[in-house]
């Protein structure tokens, strides 16, 4: 049977198409337009492309964007001056600062100077918080794209055995969290796992999250897995993923390709985070009483 190719360039771009509609309709009733703010330090032409992506999803949705390029030599007082400016600005409703950072500035009092109600990455240990206590606020938005495909292609996780190659806070962790709160039974695996075949094996859904090219190959998964390769290895002669695409589409009955899985879909749900920040700062919940 020919494996079900998880088209993320389509599933991205019927995202931003609903976000765009939403954020029309948002802006009509508030009379707000949600913005994002995104932080650049220094010239890396890698993040700078990433910006550059960002600010042109937010053209294509309808979200006004603000890029902060500051220089290599930014100190981290600088920086978190910057944050606080941008948390009070009552235009912005997102704020993201472009990983990595320089080796003098600390990223995790970075990221926690960014207010909680405005940390569309998700990255803010408040954010973490709600995720661990099942009910997520901002997913960050590479694990929240791997969630938002296997919806749009009709894939339940409820009752399967999850497992997830990687642990880190930007992506393994929070996926394991979100296929929890989708009722998967859910394994974790990192480099200290002995016997990774043995649980890789046993996976009804596999995400490879590991940053190694081509390192999940045919005789880890088992015939008719869901595989999604999250990985991203820029190799000599291209993008490559975390998974040996060519072998193991052969037994998967749904899979990912690189480049065009899970990549285009992290920027569409930035997009769907900022209107959300968006929405929140302009009609806050009630918490009900306890
Ligand atoms: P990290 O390097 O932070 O984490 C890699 C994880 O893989 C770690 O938990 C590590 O374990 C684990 N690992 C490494 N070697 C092995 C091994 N031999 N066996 C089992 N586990 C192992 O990477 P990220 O999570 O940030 O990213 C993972 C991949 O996803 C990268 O290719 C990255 O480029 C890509 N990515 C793609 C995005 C997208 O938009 N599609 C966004 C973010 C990342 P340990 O914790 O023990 O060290």
């Amino acid at each position: 049977m020919e494996p079900k190719l998880i088209d993320g360039r389509a599933i991205s771009a019927a995202v931003k198409a609903d976000v765009a509609r939403d954020v029309t309709e948002f802006t009509q009733q508030t009379g707000v337009i949600p913005g994002l703010a995104v932080i650049i330090v220094g010239d890396d032409p890698a993040s700078c492309v990433y910006v550059r992506n960002k600010c042109r999803a937010c053209r294509e949705t309808g979200i006004a964007s603000f890029e902060i390029a500051l220089p290599k030599e930014t100190t981290e007082e600088v920086l978190l001056r910057e944050i606080d400016t941008l948390n009070r600005r009552a235009d912005v409703h997102g704020i993201l600062v472009q990983l990595p950072l320089p080796r003098h500035i600390r990223e995790e009092v970075v990221l926690r100077a960014i207010s909680p109600d405005k940390d569309v990455d998700g990255f803010h240990p408040v954010n973490m918080g709600f995720l661990l206590s099942g009910r997520p606020r901002f997913a960050p938005c590479t694990p929240a794209g791997v969630m938002e495909l296997l919806d749009r292609c009709g894939i339940s996780v409820d009752g399967m055995h999850c497992v997830v190659i990687g642990r880190s806070n930007i992506v393994g962790k929070p996926m394991a969290q979100l296929l929890l709160a989708r009722n998967a039974t859910v394994t974790v695996c990192h480099s200290h796992t002995e016997d990774l075949p043995f649980y890789t094996r046993s996976a009804d859904l596999l995400v490879a999250a590991v940053g190694k090219p081509r390192f999940v190959c045919a005789d880890m998964v088992k015939d008719g897995a869901v595989v999604i390769d999250v990985g991203i290895n820029r190799l000599s002669e291209g993008l490559c993923g975390d998974v040996d695409f060519a072998t193991v589409s052969a037994k998967a009955s749904a899979i990912t390709p690189v480049p065009g899985g899970v990549g285009p879909m992290t920027i569409a749900m930035l997009m769907k985070n900022t209107l959300l920040a968006a929405r929140l700062l302009a009609c806050p919940p009630v918490e009900p009483r306890a």
